[in-house]
């Protein structure tokens, strides 16, 4: 931080208490690391269970100039809390496409890249011009994305929320839920939204051969995604024996460290190029 960011953080030190303070201080910093584009995104693969390349998802990370790489779990609920996180969303965006574009040009076989899209997003309600002119820029189509969103946008407390799905369906946007399982234990909202893609949520994936629940429960949610014409994915596999699993109950997709842990965009180019 300047030295005058440095100064108004000790004028309210006496009026706040220290998580306010720290809360003040990454604001200003995070504000600034928007407006000079300190992030890069990451990639993580998807594979069917042939072992293909199906997919890859979007992870930011903060190139901080003196914290070195800084992951999402410690900026992201600020970024949201701060109406910081439309701004940070259009650079992930931009830079999954100039990515797409130079993969495309390179000649590789680009799978389709997912997008995470928190409910802060939702609530804006040009978010939906705002994505595809991002794309426009880039002269990148829709289905060139998948978007990730959590339950809770789903559960209708968002104004909105109905409209801007059908519209994100309607101009080829594939729909997928992430941490599937874990929001909401009505899951009539599935057959109100043009949803594509369950991803099962790491959580019951971890403890598949520790409790039988979470294998009953992973079974219960490929079954569910398959009767409504859905794609299953399982993220955060880490052991042969959960993917084992995985394959046998019929997932269609898995994502996590036992492939390959998100990757630099280079390196997401080499394993589009080679293979595993
Ligand atoms: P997520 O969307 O559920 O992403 C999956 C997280 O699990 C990633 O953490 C990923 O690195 C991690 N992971 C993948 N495979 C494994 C595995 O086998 N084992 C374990 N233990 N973990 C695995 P990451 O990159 O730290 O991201 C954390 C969260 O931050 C994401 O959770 C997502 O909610 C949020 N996030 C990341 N990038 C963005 C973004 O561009 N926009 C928004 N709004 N949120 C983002
Ligand atoms: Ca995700
Ligand atoms: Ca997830
Ligand atoms: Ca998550």
């Amino acid at each position: 931080a300047s030295r005058s960011e440095g100064e108004v953080y000790c004028f309210f030190s006496t009026e706040m208490n220290n998580e306010a303070q720290v809360r003040l201080g990454l604001e200003a910093d995070l504000r600034r690391a928007i407006e000079r584009e300190e992030f890069v995104n990451y990639y993580q693969p998807q594979y069917d269970m042939a072992g293909q390349l199906v997919g890859m998802e979007a992870l930011v990370r903060w190139t901080h100039p003196t914290q070195g790489l800084v992951m999402p779990g410690q900026f992201i609920s600020t970024a949201e809390e701060t109406g910081l996180i439309g701004a940070l969303g259009d650079i992930v965006l931009r830079n999954a496409a100039a990515d797409i574009m130079r993969w495309r040009g390179l000649g590789l076989p680009v799978v389709p890249v997912a997008i995470n899209i928190s409910a802060v997003q939702f609530r804006d309600a040009r978010l939906v011009d705002r994505i595809l002119s991002v794309l426009s820029e880039h002269g990148l189509a829709p289905d060139a994305l998948d978007l990730e969103l959590t339950e809770s946008i789903l559960m209708g407390e968002q104004a909105g929320a109905v409209g801007f799905l059908n519209q994100l369906a309607a101009e080829g946007f594939r729909i997928a839920i992430d941490d599937f399982g874990t929001g909401y234990s009505s899951l009539g909202y599935l057959k109100r939204f043009p949803v594509h893609k369950l991803k099962i949520d790491q959580s019951f994936v971890q403890h598949l051969h520790e409790d039988t629940n979470d294998a009953i429960l992973v079974r219960a949610i490929i079954n569910l995604g398959h009767s409504l014409a859905m794609t299953v994915v399982a993220e955060g596999v880490e052991t042969p024996e959960q993917f084992a699993y995985l394959r046998d109950e019929g997932a269609d997709a898995v994502q996590g460290y036992l492939f390959s842990r998100p990757v630099p965009s280079e390196e997401m180019e080499r394993l589009m190029r080679d293979g595993v």
